[in-house]
C-alpha cells in the first residue's frame, strides 16, 4: 500500500462528466488499497473568467478581494469531486486550503507556501477517507484566503505530497507525459520515461508548459517524486494501476540509470534581444544597466558582453521576455547618459533554442555539435549562454523550427 497525491488540471475537471471519470481514475488506486489526496484545479477557463470579472469591477483592485474570488473556481471542483467520489461508493470529503490549514506568506495574488500541517490529512487518510483538496489556495498570516499565482495547484500537489510524506504525485494532465521536444513541430519527439529535477526545471522554465516551475523547485527541493500522465487515458487501461503507469517520472538522478547526454529540446519564442553599441568598457557600467531593469521588474536572461580592443568601447547584448521588450527600450533610454552607450540596437523576432542534459557534465563536446550542425542550416547564431546542463542559442524566430528539429535528430532523439 502506498500513500498517493493525485492532481487534476483544468481540462481534466472542465464539465461534470470528466469530474466523474477522474473519480473513476481515483477509485481505481483506492480499489488498489492506497491512500489518496486530490488536488484540483478549477474548471477549463473558470479562473480566467474569475479574474476577468475582479478587473471589470476596477482596473485597480485590493489582491485579498481578488483571492476571494479567484479561489472560489477550485472550491467549486472540490465539492464536485466529492460528491462524484460518493456517488460511487467512495468515501471522500472535500478540504479548503484554510480547513487543512496551508499556510502561505502575505503576497496575496502570488503568494507562497510557508507550512502545511499534514496531520489532519494523514489522520484521516488512515480512516481509508479520501481528501479532495481545493489547489491553488491557502490562507495568509491575515487569516485571509490567499492564492499561489497562475497555474499553482501543482504547486499545492506537490507542497501536499511533501507535507502527507506520499509516495508519489501523481500530476494528471491532458498530455500523456514529458516529451524529447514539442511534438507539434517534431512529430519524432519520444516521452520520457524518466527526466531529473533539475532538466524539468530548464525544461519548464523554457516553456514546456507541462509544470508551474515553482512546483518543479519544490518537488526538487523536498524530492517529491512527481508523475506527469493523462487523465484521458482509459481508467483501467493496460498499465494504469501499475507501479510503472504510462507517462514520465521527475525525480532525482539518481534514480536515473541510464543517463543520456541530452534529454531534450526546448524552444521559447518569447524573447526580444537588446544590443548597447559603444559602451564604455569601466567598472560600473553593467549595474546600471541591469539596475534599472531590475527596478522595473524586468528579467534579464541571456546576457553576452564583449571584450573591448583597446580597452574603451564594447558591446552588450541581452535578452528579455517578449512583452517587456518596449519598456525595457524605454528605460535603457532614459539611462543613456548614465551609461554612455552610444547606440540601441534590438528585434523582438528572435527565439532561444536550448538543448538540455545531465549527461554533459561528463562529456565534451555537445556544444561544438549543436554549432556545426545549425551552421550547416545556414542558421546564424546571434548569442550563446551554457550552464552545466544547458546550452541556449539566441536565433531568428523564423528558424526555430528548423533549429529544433535539427538538434532533435542531431542528438539522437527522434523516436519512430
Ligand atoms: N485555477 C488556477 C489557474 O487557472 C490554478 C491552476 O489551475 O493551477 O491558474
Ligand atoms: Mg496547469
Amino acid at each position: 500500500m502506498s500513500r498517493l497525491v493525485m492532481k487534476f488540471g483544468g481540462t481534466s475537471v472542465a464539465d461534470i462528466d470528466r469530474i466523474k471519470n477522474v473519480a473513476r481514475h481515483v477509485k481505481r488506486e483506492v480499489d488498489h488499497g492506497h491512500q489518496v489526496a486530490v488536488v484540483v484545479s478549477a474548471m477549463s477557463g473558470a479562473t480566467n473568467q474569475l479574474v476577468a470579472w475582479t478587473r471589470a469591477a476596477a482596473p485597480l483592485h485590493d489582491a485579498r478581494e481578488y483571492d476571494t474570488v479567484v479561489a472560489s473556481g477550485e472550491q467549486v471542483t472540490s465539492g464536485l469531486l466529492a460528491i462524484a467520489l460518493q456517488e460511487i461508493g467512495v468515501n471522500a470529503r472535500s478540504w479548503q486550503g484554510w480547513q487543512i490549514p496551508i499556510r502561505t506568506d502575505a503576497s496575496h495574488g502570488a503568494a507562497r507556501i510557508a507550512d502545511i500541517d499534514g496531520a489532519r490529512l494523514v489522520e484521516r487518510l488512515a480512516q481509508g477517507q479520501v481528501a479532495v483538496i481545493a489547489g491553488f489556495q491557502g490562507i495568509g498570516p491575515d487569516n485571509r484566503i490567499a492564492t499561489l499565482g497562475r497555474g499553482g495547484s501543482d504547486t499545492s500537489a506537490v507542497a501536499i505530497a511533501a507535507a502527507i510524506g506520499a509516495d508519489r504525485c501523481d500530476i494528471y494532465t491532458d498530455v500523456d507525459g514529458v516529451y524529447t521536444t514539442d511534438p507539434r513541430i517534431v512529430p519524432k519527439a519520444r516521452r520520457l520515461d524518466k527526466v531529473s529535477f533539475e532538466e524539468m526545471l530548464e525544461m519548464a522554465s523554457l516553456g514546456a508548459k507541462v509544470l508551474q516551475v515553482r512546483s518543479v523547485e519544490l518537488a526538487m527541493v523536498r524530492n517529491v517524486r512527481t508523475f506527469v500522465r493523462s487523465s484521458f487515458e482509459p481508467v483501467d487501461g493496460p498499465g494504469m494501476a501499475d507501479e510503472n503507469p504510462p507517462g514520465t517520472l521527475i525525480c532525482d538522478e539518481d534514480e536515473i540509470v541510464e543517463k543520456q547526454v541530452v534529454t531534450g529540446i526546448a524552444y521559447s519564442k518569447d524573447e526580444a534581444q537588446i544590443s548597447l553599441r559603444r559602451v564604455p568598457d569601466k567598472p560600473g557600467v553593467a549595474a546600471h544597466v541591469f539596475g534599472p531593469l531590475a527596478e522595473a521588474n524586468i528579467n534579464v536572461d541571456m546576457i553576452v558582453q564583449n571584450i573591448s580592443e583597446d580597452g574603451s568601447l564594447t558591446d552588450l547584448t541581452f535578452t528579455v521576455p517578449n512583452a517587456d521588450y518596449e519598456r525595457a527600450r524605454k528605460v535603457l533610454e532614459k539611462a543613456q547618459a548614465e551609461v554612455g552607450y552610444q547606440a540601441i540596437q534590438g528585434s523582438s523576432d528572435v527565439a532561444k533554442v536550448s538543448v538540455i542534459g545531465i549527461g554533459m557534465r561528463s562529456h565534451a563536446g555537445v556544444a561544438a555539435d549543436a554549432f556545426k550542425a545549425l551552421a550547416s542550416k545556414g542558421i546564424n547564431i546571434r548569442a550563446i549562454t551554457t550552464s552545466e546542463i544547458k546550452i541556449s542559442v539566441l536565433i531568428d524566430a523564423p528558424y526555430t523550427e528548423l533549429a529544433v528539429r535539427t538538434l532533435h535528430s542531431l542528438y539522437g532523439l527522434d523516436g519512430k
